[in-house]
């Protein structure tokens, strides 16, 4: 018999959650729980500048709202980076990754933004500089970020809703960083050396973040990890095509619940809006006979003036 997945949820408390993370968190868990599977639950606090006073709690109290559990304790990223800074030591041993003084400001002044690409790929200024990090900084006087290395040529991978997709990493990213030059660990690194060693091999999670598969499959292959099986979800935008991250606190969940709003309403907008039948109101487990994830598709789901005004009206 195969082994049960283990999916997770990956929150950054980084601001208020709002009614796509709703969406995505509960198509993780429908995704997991409804084939006998494992869900954990990540804080991913290691941005320390991003990391509000209190969204820790915000999160824990919006999913608990929602009806959305998961196995084991909450796992607070920065309560052990040992293995994040063991996977970019050997990264620097085998010369996959190497240090680099560069500044934001010196990167932008020396490479031209991409088409349609907020990313600035690197243009290399630090490739085969220095041969580590202490010689890096003696050299400069800087800390040095440390960043992969990437060989040109599309990375391939296959998405359980988008199919398969190929990324051109050098091209868009360049080398990229896994480890900051005020020491923090960086996203692309972390997201896959946390899943990695929890055991998560499924991650259903918002189609911004498909580009980055690409780069964490670099990282797994690198590393020797497994890679996971992903599935992006399509992103929640408003009647006039903005995503809701975009817009202000007013569809957070918390101020969702604050007013009143029946959790249950918003887990029937989630599984309706993601083409699961279901009531006008339920929980969580009410949708999981016959839920299936392809059905949630990875085009942007409108939340629509009538949509948003049903919700509004559902009074708990
Ligand atoms: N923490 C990330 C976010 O909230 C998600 C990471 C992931 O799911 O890989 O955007």
């Amino acid at each position: 018999m195969l082994a049960a997945p283990i999916g997770r949820l990956a929150p950054s408390p980084t601001g208020r959650l709002h009614l796509g993370h709703a969406r995505s968190f509960l198509l993780a868990w429908w995704h997991a729980r409804s084939r006998g599977g494992r869900i954990l639950l990540r804080i991913e606090d290691l941005d320390r500048e991003r990391v509000k006073p209190g969204a820790i709690d915000g999160v824990l109290r919006d999913l608990a709202w929602l009806g959305i559990d998961w196995d084991g304790a909450p796992l607070l990223q920065s309560a052990d980076t040992s293995a994040l800074g063991q996977a970019v030591d050997r990264l620097l041993a085998a010369g996959d990754a190497y240090p680099c003084v560069c500044t934001r400001a010196e990167v932008a002044a020396v490479s031209a933004p991409h088409a349609g690409d907020d990313e600035t790929p690197y243009p290399g200024t630090c490739r085969g500089k220095w041969r580590s990090c202490a010689e890096a900084g003696r050299a400069t006087g800087r800390t040095p970020a440390v960043r992969l290395r990437v060989e040109p040529g599309a990375i391939e991978l296959v998405d359980g809703l988008a199919g398969p997709r190929a990324f051109d990493v050098s091209a868009t990213v360049g080398d990229f960083t896994i480890r900051r030059r005020d020491g923090a660990f960086a996203y692309q690194l972390a997201v896959t050396v946390d899943d990695a060693r929890t055991g998560v091999d499924e991650i259903v999670r918002g189609a911004d973040l498909l580009p980055s598969a690409a780069r964490q499959k670099l990282v797994q292959h690198r590393l020797g990890l497994p890679h996971p099986r992903w599935w992006h979800v399509g992103l929640v935008v408003d009647a006039d095509g903005q995503r809701l991250a975009k817009r202000r606190g007013d569809l957070s969940l918390a101020s969702l619940r604050e007013s009143g709003i029946d959790p249950r309403a918003v887990v029937s907008w989630a599984a309706r809006a993601s083409r699961q039948p279901c009531e006008d109101r339920v929980a969580p487990g009410d949708v999981l006979p016959g839920f299936q994830i392809e059905r949630a598709g990875c085009e942007p789901v409108v939340l629509d003036h009538e949509a948003l005004d049903r919700l509004l009206a559902a009074r708990a």
